[in-house]
């Protein structure tokens, strides 16, 4: 007894049918009224094209190159009898070259992060403020404005990005209403960061256990994660970064700010996949993530920066707390140890290979009159594959933000490239709600000085236990 949210007449041409795309195929033919003969799964992996096939789907065993995409995605995209969805949920295809074909085709268009063509991540000529994801989501708010108004392109809609946003619009209200704060909801950004500020909150970490365990101990020098093993190694070989709070008393070691932009974030110059933060989730309570760099670090940071004039008078600090699989974290240990280089031998554990475990994924609002207040998802393998197939708990926190995504920008045809903080919260997680498991908040009187090791401690911030400073692991 789904429901059926939208309807769609023209193609959708889904780039990249890897463990995020096998997961959101099956939401779209679930929610999405449509021909599926309209759907090209377009990947130049075939192993999995009669999964797609199976599901009435055509598929196209192709990569698509900075050369190539425009030939072999316009006749898809100009089929008729409607306009396109782009689907993009690949690697090593370039965002905006795509957005820009989408606004040419008009074509409605959705990604999960904003991906570079190859030759960017892992390019050491480049400075390392340039390679971060700061550079590319200026990139991206360049091309925002200039194609204005238009058919709506979602840029970074997965689980985080893109969930965890409305998570914090969510948490804000609800801190609102056990603070006792009268306050209307907010109905702009203004008014949004406004009331984030009057709550008191310094930061929020994007904080994530994922705790599914595998059958099959992972073999020795195979890197093994419970999605894209490529995208998680070009991003925790990024430098590590976070939004900047206005309450930050001192730039953490390696820290670096940028010269231009819209200032919301610094990067560290260290991978984020080997930069450890102290952090806390329900169900594990204290524990180390990576800061690992992620673009809602930096567009939550900028979303709910208050500005008199061009000062800015407040912003929350923001970032990624990542503690994944633990064999995800055992890969990293090795992969880092051997000086970062690739692995030859690595693989998506699917939903069948995981035997227990959820991924626990929400947001940490801290420094506010309740302390810390963490709201999120928590999703366990065994209730993701009741709920869907071929997802495991982290694939469908993710597929189900895709597929908000859509319905969203389906009805809302004509909003131009958006970041998911700009969309209706409260319609989005009314459609991705029933594929969260437990979505819950909790109230926590732990803050990192709680974490530190006193045998060691040494330059923390007593007064102020929300630092970034207190944070950081050093
Ligand atoms: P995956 O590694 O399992 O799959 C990626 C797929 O892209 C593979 O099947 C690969 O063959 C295909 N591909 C590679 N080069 C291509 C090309 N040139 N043209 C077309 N296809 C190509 O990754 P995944 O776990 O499915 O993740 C997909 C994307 O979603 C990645 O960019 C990842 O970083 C992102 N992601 C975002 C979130 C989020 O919450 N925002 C979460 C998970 C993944």
């Amino acid at each position: 007894n789904w429901p059926v949210h939208a309807a769609w007449n023209g193609p959708i041409v889904m780039i990249g049918f890897g463990s995020i795309g096998r997961g959101t195929l099956p939401l779209i033919l679930r929610h999405i009224k449509c021909d599926p003969k309209q759907i090209t799964v377009i990947d130049p992996d075939a192993a999995h094209s009669q999964l797609a096939e199976k599901q009435g789907a055509a598929f196209m065993k192709a990569a698509i190159t900075a050369k190539n995409y425009r030939q072999v995605l316009k006749p898809l995209l100009t089929a008729g009898p409607g306009p396109a969805f782009i689907v993009n949920l690949s690697v090593d295809v370039d965002s905006l070259d795509i957005m820009r074909l989408a606004r040419e085709t008009h074509a409605l268009y959705i990604d999960t992060v904003i991906e570079p063509w190859p030759g960017f991540y892992y390019n050491s000529k480049m400075p390392q403020g340039e390679r971060t994801n700061y550079a590319m989501r200026e990139k991206m708010l360049d091309l925002k404005r200039a194609l204005g108004a238009g058919p709506t392109a979602v840029s970074c809609c997965g689980a985080n990005p893109g969930m965890v946003s409305w998570f914090v619009k969510q948490a804000l209200m609800d801190i609102a209403k056990a603070t006792k704060t009268k306050v209307a909801e907010p109905t702009t950004r203004d008014g949004w960061a406004k009331l984030m500020k009057k709550l008191g909150v310094k930061g929020i970490h994007v904080a994530e256990r994922d705790t599914q365990r595998t059958k099959q101990p992972k073999p020795f020098g195979t890197f093994v994660n419970t999605w894209s093993v490529e995208g998680f190694i070009s991003e925790g070989l990024q430098p590590a970064e976070l939004g900047w709070g206005t309450h930050e008393k001192k730039l953490p070691p390696k820290g670096k700010r940028h010269k231009k932009g819209c200032g919301a974030a610094i990067y560290i110059e260290t991978p984020g996949a080997d930069t450890r933060v102290r952090t806390w989730t329900p169900t594990e309570g204290p524990h180390f993530g990576f800061l690992v760099t992620h673009n809602e670090a930096i567009s939550i940071s900028d979303y709910f920066t208050v500005r008199s004039g061009r000062k800015v008078s407040y912003r929350p600090t923001c970032h990624y707390a990542y503690h994944p699989s633990n064999d995800a974290v055992l890969s990293w240990v090795e992969m880092l140890g051997n000086g970062g280089k690739h692995p030859k031998d690595f693989y998506v554990l699917d939903e069948k290979q995981i035997a227990d475990g959820r991924d626990e994924l929400g947001v940490l609002l801290y420094g506010h009159k309740k302390n810390a207040y963490w709201f999120g998802s928590q999703l366990s393998i065994e209730e993701a594959r009741k709920l869907a197939p071929h997802n495991s708990a982290t694939g469908l926190q993710v597929s189900s933000a895709v597929l908000t995504g859509m319905i969203w920008a389906i009805e809302n045809p004509m909003a131009g490239i958006v970041e998911t903080d700009e969309m209706d919260y409260k319609r989005c997680l009314e459609i991705q709600t029933p594929y969260l498991g437990p979505v819950r908040g909790v109230y926590t009187s732990w803050t990192p000085l709680d974490s530190v090791v006193e045998l060691f401690a040494t330059d923390l911030d007593r007064k102020d236990p929300w630092q970034f400073q207190n944070i950081l692991v050093r």
